[in-house]
């Protein structure tokens, strides 16, 4: 398989899958995929066969092998729980199981998003961090890191409300906070800074090691609506992410009623605007949980064509105008609501003419959407088998690992070809 660094390994394991978590209480974060490393259950080596340690490799490298030893069974995977942004319910998420593993048996890494990493040795923005009394830096460097590197900061991440020390900055491979260098006054920075500048760091410091495509998607049952979870959901810096949720903004969303008083004055000027035979639609302000697309993301807006028994329908949803303030704050909604509304007075004149070609547009991007997660030659697998009318979805249910190595090494054969 290939690794997101562009390293080509061979992997495989022997023995038992685990149901249960690891017993006792770890010594060091990620203690169960070093073990399976160290005690010989797993063996890694290059592409021509010789053996590999672990230690060597680039943190992203091993986060990715230990997404596919998840993913595969070799290593357990406790469930995470987690609240759908869209309607609230609670779901369980199991990121490894579900993370699509084809693009790293096929070497299909090369998607400028899922697969970039924040650069090394350049200044990362974030989130202030205090480096005296009142002086702020707003940016950290970062030094690539290999698991040999980080064996502190694994040992240290047990307890991550510990004071750190130069040992761990080294091993977080920090290298600058703003203009400050200095390794012992970089691990008081850190240790004193507020959690809000904890969570900041963490989040550039896990952009820079972990490529977004490790994430997998966790479908709402209850509306259908997909989060993303990262996979593995573990991280070096997981606990500083989770103890400062950011913060709402000071000023609240406009109310529904207000908001839908506004959506109808619009909407009465923008159908008014429509030719005669057209302005048959009705305009419906949904204050409930938003309907989702066919990729799962909550609408703004959405339409659906006359039938028999009702005209054309343009519904607006609230909550997720809200949801967009909230996340990303404070934003023009009544402009992004006009916008919305003519977007979809657009469809309905569209399906009026006969052919809608921005719905077709609109589908195409979704599936765009999937097929690069999913991986271009694993997508037309997953189609040929669906015309053979055998879609079985073997890949997402648990695959033996040497099943995967076997892939990948009839894969590489067919390459060198
Ligand atoms: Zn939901
Ligand atoms: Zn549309």
């Amino acid at each position: 398989m290939t690794l997101p660094s562009g390293r080509r390994v061979a992997l495989s394991a022997d023995g038992e899958r685990p149901d249960e978590p690891p017993a006792g209480e770890p010594r060091a974060l990620f203690e169960d995929a070093l073990d399976a490393f160290e005690s010989g259950r797993v063996t890694l080596a290059t592409t021509d066969g010789d053996p590999l340690d672990v230690a060597v490799l680039a943190l992203a490298d091993f986060h990715a092998l230990r997404a596919v030893l998840t993913h595969a069974g070799v290593l357990h995977e406790e469930p995470v729980d987690i609240t759908c942004g869209n309607c609230g319910a609670e779901l369980s998420a199991s990121p490894c199981r579900d993370l699509e593993i084809a693009p790293f048996v096929d070497g299909e890494l090369d998607d400028p998003d899922l697969d970039r990493t924040e650069p090394f040795d350049t200044p990362l923005e974030v989130d202030p961090i205090l480096v005296g009394r009142v002086r702020q830096a707003r940016t950290i460097t970062l030094a690539p890191r290999t698991v040999g590197d980080a064996k502190r900061l694994f040992s240290w991440a047990i307890s991550p409300w510990d004071p750190l020390d130069a040992g761990v900055v080294d091993a977080l491979g920090l290298r600058a906070v703003g203009d400050v260098t200095e390794p012992e006054r970089l691990a008081k920075v850190l240790t004193d800074a507020s959690d809000a500048a904890k969570r900041g760091f963490a989040e550039a410091w896990h952009a820079a090691h972990y490529p977004p495509r490790l994430a997998a998607y966790a479908p709402c049952e209850a509306c259908g609506a997909r989060a993303t979870v990262d996979a593995p959901y573990d991280r070096e810096l997981t606990a500083w992410l989770d103890a400062a949720p950011p913060e709402a903004p000071a000023r609240a969303f406009v109310s529904a009623e207000a908001f839908a008083d506004r959506a109808m004055e619009m909407a009465d000027a923008l159908v008014a605007r429509l030719p005669e035979p057209a302005r048959a639609v009705a305009v419906v302000i949904e204050d409930g949980t938003p309907d989702v697309d066919e990729g799962g993301a909550p609408l703004m807006g959405g339409y659906l064509p006359p039938s028999d028994a009702s005209h054309g329908t343009v519904s607006v949803y609230y909550r997720t105008f809200r949801a967009m303030w909230n996340e990303d704050g404070p934003y023009d909604w009544e402009d992004e609501l006009r916008e919305t509304i003519e977007h979809e007075l657009d469809h309905h004149a569209a399906f009026l003419r006969g052919h809608d070609e921005v719905d077709d547009d609109e589908r195409a991007a979704i599936r765009e959407e999937e097929a690069r997660a999913v991986g271009l030659r694993e997508s037309a697998r997953r189609a040929r088998r669906e015309a053979q009318g055998s879609a079985r979805d073997f890949l997402r249910s648990t695959w033996p690992l040497w099943a995967l190595v076997l892939a990948a090494t009839l894969y590489t054969c067919a390459t060198n070809r």
